[in-house]
């Protein structure tokens, strides 16, 4: 008898063990659905850069005097900048000009000093490559438009941490209520400037062909 009852109140001890062990776990996996997500659905996601984000440099050839001011206030005198002197009219001629990604900085001094502006920052930070020598971009690469998140219509553009309220920055208990710091993606599209429907498009540049 004696056996019988001490059976009953281990297993009942082991019962009443399991089912907290259970509870335990469950309260994580409760806890986890009152999250709000601060993960970002890359590629069909992308957070916008700042306005001052240093990405891929853009290069207008035209307006390019072969100056080489680039390559002296580059800390590894990295443009090339490949000219040869016409002697009849006693300029520069300007046959190329690249910078290899692989190995710039993004410091921005060659932007900052170039005298007539052909270079610029630009928000592009996707440069993965599985050959670094193709991180060598020439004129004709670095003059391609770059990729904008908030003007690719593939991509939801997000702001940083735009999930979370003001100063919080662990989604656990977070009261839903509460205002985001920043703006949904929804909200960001419609800040966003219109592009011109087609027949105001189409009516605008027969005005100018009028004109
Ligand atoms: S961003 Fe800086 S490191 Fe890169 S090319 Fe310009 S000056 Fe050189
Ligand atoms: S500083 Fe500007 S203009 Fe001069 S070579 Fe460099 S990119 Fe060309």
């Amino acid at each position: 008898m004696f056996g019988f009852l001490k059976q009953v109140g281990d297993y009942t001890r082991e019962a009443v063990g399991a089912a907290q062990a259970m509870t335990q776990g469950l309260g994580v996996t409760f806890d986890h659905l009152r999250r709000r997500p601060v993960t970002v659905q890359y590629p069909y996601e992308k957070l916008i850069p700042s306005e001052r984000y240093r990405g891929r440099i853009h290069y207008e050839f035209d307006k390019c005097i072969a100056c080489e001011v680039c390559v002296r206030v580059c800390p590894i005198n990295l443009p090339v900048v490949d000219w040869v002197m016409n002697k009849a009219t006693k300029k520069k001629e300007l046959r190329n000009y690249s910078i290899d990604f692989g190995v710039c900085i993004f410091c921005g001094n060659c932007v900052e000093y170039c005298p007539t502006n052909c270079l610029s920052m630009t928000e592009e930070y996707e440069l993965a490559a599985f050959d670094r020598h193709s991180l060598n971009y020439d004129n004709v690469a670095l003059g391609r438009l770059p990729t904008s998140v908030t003007t690719d219509p593939s991509v939801i553009p997000l702001r940083e941490l735009a999930y979370l309220p003001k100063g919080e920055v662990d989604p656990h208990g977070v009261d839903p209520n509460r205002a985001r710091a920043g703006q949904l993606p929804a909200q960001v599209l419609e800040g966003l400037p219109k592009p011109p429907a087609a027949s105001e498009a189409a009516a605008s540049s027969k005005g100018g062909a009028d004109a």
